[in-house]
Formats: structure tokens, sequence, C-alpha cells
């Protein structure tokens, strides 16, 4: 498969991003949300580049089936959520395709009683974005591949991979 960002790469962009999300959360109680599964890797990489204090909780969402490119319907799942009432939210995912995951959970988040709830993504595939939801913090602007690796699976494997890479499409 063909690399499309080395280890190298996403750690040195991790740094920087913890360096612009830090400042923003200083004396702010921050509850950093990532959704499962794709983002343990950043989410896990991320908070040990904070020096602030954190808590983090856990979120389900899935609406891709293999390597279909239109989503199908969205299931939430927030049984492992702690309570996010009275906090700051980062919510934290792999990437940012059509919109759709991360406009209903942010909308989630906000009913749940979230003082503020801002959006970070490894990743963001160019000229997808079909739902209404404002972006924070992007890692990486992403060509309309289907990408693997640093969490991110195809039929749920590659997840392991320390970088991202392209998928080739089965011809
Ligand atoms: P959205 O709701 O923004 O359309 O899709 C976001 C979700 O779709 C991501 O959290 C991810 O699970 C999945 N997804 C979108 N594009 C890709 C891709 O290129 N590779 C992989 N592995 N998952 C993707
Ligand atoms: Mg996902």
């Amino acid at each position: 498969m063909r690399v499309l960002i080395t280890a190298e790469r996403i750690q040195e962009r991790v740094g920087e991003l913890a360096q612009l999300i830090g400042p923003e959360y200083r004396d702010r109680p921050l509850t950093i949300v990532g959704v499962l599964t794709g983002s343990v890797m950043f989410l896990a990489d991320l908070v040990r580049r904070l020096d602030i204090p954190l808590r983090i909780g856990l979120i389900q969402a899935s609406s891709y089936r293999g390597a279909a490119t239109t989503p199908g319907a969205l299931r939430v799942g927030a049984d492992l959520l702690a309570e996010v009432r009275d906090r700051h939210v980062l919510l934290l995912d792999d990437i940012l395709d059509t919109g759709q995951t991360l406009k209903q959970l942010v909308q989630h988040l906000h009913d749940q009683g979230a003082l503020s709830v801002k959006v970070c993504v490894l990743l963001r595939k160019q000229d997808r974005q079909v739902h209404d939801v404002r972006v924070d913090f992007v890692g990486f602007e992403i060509p309309d591949e289907f990408v693997v690796g640093y969490g991110l699976d195809y039929n749920d494997e590659y997840r392991q991979l320390p970088h991202v890479a392209v998928l080739p499409r089965e011809s």
C-alpha cells in the first residue's frame, strides 16, 4: 500500500496540534471525547502531548460498511461516555468525510449539557463535506481516497499501522 502520511510526520503534527489546543483549555474543565474506534491512536498520542488537566471520554458512532463511499444510517452509542455536563468538550475523530458523524455527535454532546464543543480531526478529505459542521483543528488535508492506518480501518483491519496509507481500489 502507498504510504500517504509517514509515522514521523503524524507524530510531528500531533505535537503541533497539542501546541494549538493546550492554550485554549488552560484553566477550563476539559473532556476530550474520542470517537471509537478510529480515533484511539490519535487520542492516545495527543493527550500525552498536552500538559493540562483533562478527562478522557469515548463515544461510539458507525456509519460505514467496508469501503463504501456513501455513509449508511449512523448509530450513536453513548453508553461509555462519562458526564460532560458543565465541561468543555473537544471531540476527536480520525477523519472528516461527509460530516454526518461529527454533526450528529456535536449535537448529542450539546444535548448532554457540554459548555462548549469543538472538533478536532486528524484528516479531512477535500471536497467531500456536505453536512454543516465546524471543524476547529485539522491535522492533514487529504485527497478523496480511501485511507487506512493509524486507527483507520478497512473491515476492522489495518488500524495498527503507524502511518496512513491508501487502500488500492479493487479492479
Ligand atoms: P462522515 O460521517 O464524515 O461521512 O464519515 C466519517 C467516518 O467515516 C469516519 O469516522 C470513518 O470511520 C469513516 N471514513 C470516512 N472516510 C474514510 C476513509 O477514507 N477510510 C476509512 N478507513 N474510514 C473512513
Ligand atoms: Mg470512525
